[in-house]
């Protein structure tokens, strides 16, 4: 069912595990994300962002299509359908579209911008029961060239930001979006615990999941993160799959070439990969 990510968060950060948020991009990605949570029986955030919304004809065009799916497929584990980076103008769209959750990324404004704009969304948010997710600082990726170190949050805005009554916040603490450099330095550990107990109950979110080794997750949720965003790696599982296929020369024999076929083995890297993650962030059977 489509819920909203509060309870599967304050449930997660109590139980020191993490929930998966897989981002979305077409109907297999969906479903290959839905069937894999419900076989797990974990809780899952599907994420979105505003380019994938566009590629998929709109907010309410994925909203209704993930509520559909949710329906047809029988899933019962809780899913929580999540803007991913929105804009100010993307989380109003998303709310009227139907999604469950939001992420406003203001990171990129002045300090006292950010707060103004994510108090007026956690007001809208709480009155129609949606989470709402806030970011503070920002978080290093490949737009920003190779920073060996990545982006690092003040934990003093943390706070300011946690304060406002946001559901979960997103903080960067060393972590990079897409590939990490050969360079890359880790995670700063020393400002993710600085965070955590300025912020206490507060679920926090790690963005940036790809390429992160098992142990410095396992460390990352031992201090409080209860939401891992995984995006790049399921790409790089799908691409992987589907060129082996078409290297095999698999779409020129028989009906090989029908897209049911020759999309499935990449539905079914996702699928694995899914299933890795949920393994080991410790949110099988927490559904
Ligand atoms: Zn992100």
């Amino acid at each position: 069912m489509l819920v909203s990510a509060k309870e599967m968060l304050t449930k997660a950060k109590a139980g020191k595990y993490a929930v998966g948020q897989f981002n979305i991009n077409n109907l297999e990605w969906t479903k290959a994300i839905l069937l894999t949570a419900q076989e797990m029986n974990s809780p899952v955030i599907l994420g979105v962002s505003e380019g994938a919304g566009k590629y998929m004809c709109g907010f309410k065009t994925v909203a209704d299509m993930v509520k559909a799916m949710i329906d047809e497929l029988k899933i019962t584990v809780p899913v929580a359908l999540h803007l991913d980076h929105g804009s100010y103008e993307g989380a109003k769209k998303c709310i009227e579209a139907g999604f469950s959750s939001i992420m406003f990324d203001g990171s990129h404004y002045p300090i006292a911008e950010n707060i103004e704009k994510t108090k007026e969304l956690v007001d809208t948010c709480n009155k129609l029961g949606l989470s709402l997710e806030a970011e503070v600082g920002a978080i290093g990726g490949e737009e920003d060239g190779v920073i060996g170190g990545g982006e690092v949050a003040d934990p003093a805005e943390c706070k300011m930001i946690a304060d406002l009554g946001v559901t979960m916040l997103a903080a960067g603490i060393g972590n990079i979006h897409g590939k990490y450099p050969e360079n890359w330095t880790g995670l700063r550990f020393d400002v993710l615990a600085k965070i955590q107990e300025l912020t206490g109950t507060m679920p926090l979110v790690l963005h940036g999941g790809t390429g992160i080794p098992a142990d410095m997750i396992k460390e990352a949720i031992s201090l409080g993160v209860s939401k891992i965003n995984v995006n790049t790696e399921c790409q790089l599982a799908f691409a992987a799959a589907t060129r082996k296929y078409i290297e095999e020369g698999k779409d020129l024999q028989g009906k090989g070439f029908d897209p049911r076929k020759l999309l499935a083995p990449g539905v079914e890297a996702i699928k694995a990969t899914v299933k890795e993650k949920i393994e080991l962030f410790g949110s099988a059977n927490k559904a």
